[in-house]
């Protein structure tokens, strides 16, 4: 950890100010200089994204959950969660409906060109806006259990705690981010992003995977995939049903005025579905929170919180990294710089002093950090899982564990780090 070298005098309340070397000057009783940039955007920058979307939907879910408490609490149905999954629904049905009104063309109309043309045309369209399976695609390596037994094991003991499948598949990524997803039918894949894990003390690894694995538990993935390839559906309708700029003919005209409803309907279901999906956001956010604390304790899951404030320090020294390392491949005596990179983005971070992360706990409720669009303030998180109190871990990553992860996962890492510069 450096030393603070000197002092300064605080030139608003003439408090003592610590200089660390690279890091901000700022004083703690007064907050002068916490967060200049914030002031030079204006006061009225930071007033919009407080209104932003997910901003103002965290707040409401956070004072609700803060009377309620979250401890115990599980994924419910809300109004909003219920038409989300209906607006799904009826989006695939209607593609089903063409399916079947097409099919009965074909078969009833046989003989007869123009409902044979027609129906062909009703059966390729579902083609196009059936809903789908995702599948396990890219180039970033991808574990199965008999390529990372130590890793899977540990994601079994955080999934059995919550009483969910564990993961079929994790994928390794370079991203300061984790997220999970199905694909297929009903397999399930943990996307690890190596900027956040290999920063992670081990008890915030746990709590990372609690987190994740607490979006299966709630049941937020099988949710947000009915409602995601819906969306995708409605994307496909309005691009299709779109007008084109009338070219001066009547007939023309004739069928813009003919498509204006059906677009309109399909644009509105769009807006709405897109509305509706976004509001039930932060209450899983929070709750896989509560999950995370649940297995890997309060403490461990609130210092997850606080790193993830970090996010865009780790995420401009993995560039920095990388592309040193870019700079040293030609050479013949070139360090492993696959080997070392992720190592030292950790000791990066560990360096930080306990001062600059004072400061941007401070800054984080001024300009509220969001992890990223789809998760509530972070300021806001971190004050949920205060009030819940603190709690004892139920699952342990003890070193021993750690380091045969850590080695299980090498091969992956290095092949990532040489292509952060590609993938990020
Ligand atoms: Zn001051
Ligand atoms: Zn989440």
């Amino acid at each position: 950890m450096p030393e603070a070298t000197t002092e300064q005098v605080c030139p608003q309340c003439g408090t003592g100010m610590p200089v660390h070397e690279g890091y901000r000057v700022w004083c703690a009783g007064c907050d002068w200089n916490v967060a200049p940039e914030l002031f030079v955007y204006g006061v009225g920058g930071t007033a919009e994204r407080r209104r932003d979307f997910a901003g103002r939907h965290g707040t409401a879910t956070f004072e609700e959950l803060a009377r309620e408490g979250t401890q115990g609490l599980r994924a419910r149905l809300t109004p909003s969660s219920v038409l989300a999954g209906v607006l799904a629904l009826l989006v695939h049905g209607l593609s089903f409906v063409l399916l079947g009104v097409g099919a009965w063309l074909l078969v009833a109309g046989w003989g007869n060109p123009f409902a044979v043309a027609f129906g062909a045309l009703l059966v390729l369209t579902f083609l196009v806006l059936r809903p789908r399976f995702p599948r396990l695609g890219g180039t970033a390596p991808q574990l199965g259990r008999a390529d990372a037994p130590r890793l899977f094991a540990l994601v079994d003991s955080v999934a059995a705690e919550m009483d969910t499948r564990s993961v079929d598949a994790i994928v390794v990524e370079p991203y300061v981010n984790a997220a999970v997803t199905t694909y297929g039918l009903r397999r399930r894949v943990l996307h690890l992003g190596l900027g956040l894990w290999a920063v992670l003390t081990p008890q915030q690894k746990v709590a990372l995977l609690g987190h994740e694995l607490g979006h299966f538990a709630n049941g937020d993935t099988r949710h947000g995939s009915l409602v995601g390839s819906a969306l995708h559906t409605l994307r496909l309708w309005v691009a299709v049903l779109t007008p084109d700029p009338w070219d001066g003919r009547l007939t023309h005209l004739l069928v813009i005025g003919m498509m204006r409803i059906p677009y309109y309907a399909a644009q509105s279901g769009l807006t709405l579905l897109e509305k509706v999906s976004l509001r039930g956001l932060p209450r899983r956010e929070y709750l896989a929170d509560d999950l995370a604390a649940e297995v890997a304790s309060a403490e461990a899951a609130r210092d997850l919180m606080e790193t993830l404030l970090h996010a865009d320090r780790i995420d401009s020294e993995l560039r920095r990294l990388s592309n040193e390392a870019a700079a040293f491949a030609s050479r013949q005596d070139a360090p492993r710089t696959d080997v070392t990179l992720w190592p030292r983005l950790a000791e990066h971070l560990a360096s930080v002093p306990p001062r600059e992360r004072e400061r941007l706990r401070r800054v984080s409720a001024l300009d509220w950090h969001q992890q990223d669009s789809t998760h509530p303030p972070t300021h806001l998180r971190i004050e949920l899982l205060d009030r819940r109190g603190p709690s004892v871990a139920k699952v342990v990553l003890d070193e021993r564990t750690e380091s045969a992860v850590e080695r299980e996962l090498r091969p992956a890492a290095k092949k990532v780090a040489r292509t952060v510069a590609r993938d990020m």
